[in-house]
């Protein structure tokens, strides 16, 4: 029977303890600012930006919400994050993704400084975090760090084995792992003998997007597993990529779905805007 980690009591612990540095933060040197940006009218987005700008009011940060129509031109767009980037009152800025097919993402995400780029995606970020300098690190992964940290998990000598390549999760779990003195590989869609090589992992960290995929044999008895993803099962009812009623009886710890990396992922947002604001 494994030790289940608690995302949503973590998130919670880091928030109040957020709070508290803002507000010193406040009365030192003035309000933080997140700008958040929505384009379109994507459901699954308007939830996402309605939650964050909810979290950074919970933790004293100032948000900043722009949403642009579905139909919106590259130049409204460029214009919008133009504007945002010399704010000297927006520290982080943040782009809800996917955006309307007309638009250029990748130019768009360019525009945005590394010293803003709160979401840790740009290639600046993502090559300090490479080269393991100080930077600002992808939310998701980052959260997944500062759960092994709060559960006393040290990866250092340890076999990591990351499931899932993307460029906001897998990848910069995999660098942040290394980092961290883990040995670890990196697994996807063209691995081959995946069982084994997930079943060799001291700490396995799943983010495929694929319901329930990884089975008890695929893990090794005692093993630290990190579920990610977020799917529906045959039910509906929303679930992770890990089978968790029988990966927990093998596991030391496990995180759950939901309640597990889920509440993390937007503290961790909040937190790299803090970090941003303190580094100007
Ligand atoms: P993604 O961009 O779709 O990447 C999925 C990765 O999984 C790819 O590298 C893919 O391999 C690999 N993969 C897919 N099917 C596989 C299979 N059968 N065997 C081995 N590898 C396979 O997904 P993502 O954005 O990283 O998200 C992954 C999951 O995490 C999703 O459920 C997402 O909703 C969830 N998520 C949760 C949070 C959170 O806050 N909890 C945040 C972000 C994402 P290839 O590269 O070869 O195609």
């Amino acid at each position: 029977m494994s030790v289940l980690i608690d995302g949503k009591a973590l998130a919670a612990k880091m928030r109040g303890e957020l709070r508290e540095k803002v507000s010193k933060f406040r009365e030192e040197k003035g309000e933080i600012g997140l700008a958040v940006v929505l384009i379109g009218e994507d459901p699954a987005s308007q939830v996402y930006v309605r939650n964050k700008i909810k979290a950074c009011e919970e933790v004293g940060i100032r948000s900043f919400s722009y949403h642009l129509p579905q139909d919106c031109t590259q130049a409204d767009a460029e214009a919008l994050i133009g504007e945002l980037v010399l704010s000297e009152r927006v520290h982080g800025i943040l782009v809800q993704l996917p955006l309307p097919a007309q638009l250029d993402e990748r130019k768009l995400l360019r525009m945005i400084p590394p010293a803003k780029d709160v979401d840790g995606f740009c290639a600046e970020n993502v090559g300090n975090l490479a080269m393991n300098r100080e930077t600002i690190v992808a939310c998701t992964p980052f959260g997944v760090m500062k759960m092994l940290e709060e559960y006393g998990i040290d990866p250092k000598g340890k076999t990591a084995v990351v499931l899932g390549r993307s460029n906001i999760v897998g990848k910069p779990m995999a660098m942040l792992l290394l980092n961290a003195d883990a040995t670890v590989t990196v697994c996807h869609s063209k691995t081959k003998n995946l069982k084994e090589v997930c079943a060799s992992a001291d700490i396995l960290v799943v983010a495929i997007g694929r319901a329930k995929f990884v089975t008890a044999d695929m893990v090794k008895q005692g093993a630290v597993v990190i579920d990610v993803g977020m799917d529906r099962d045959e039910n509906g009812k929303l679930c992770g990529d890990v089978d968790f009623e029988n990966v927990k009886e093998k596991a030391s710890y496990i995180t759950p779905v939901p309640g597990g990396v889920g509440p993390m992922t937007i503290t961790m947002l909040l937190y790299n805007t803090y970090i941003a604001a303190s580094r100007r």
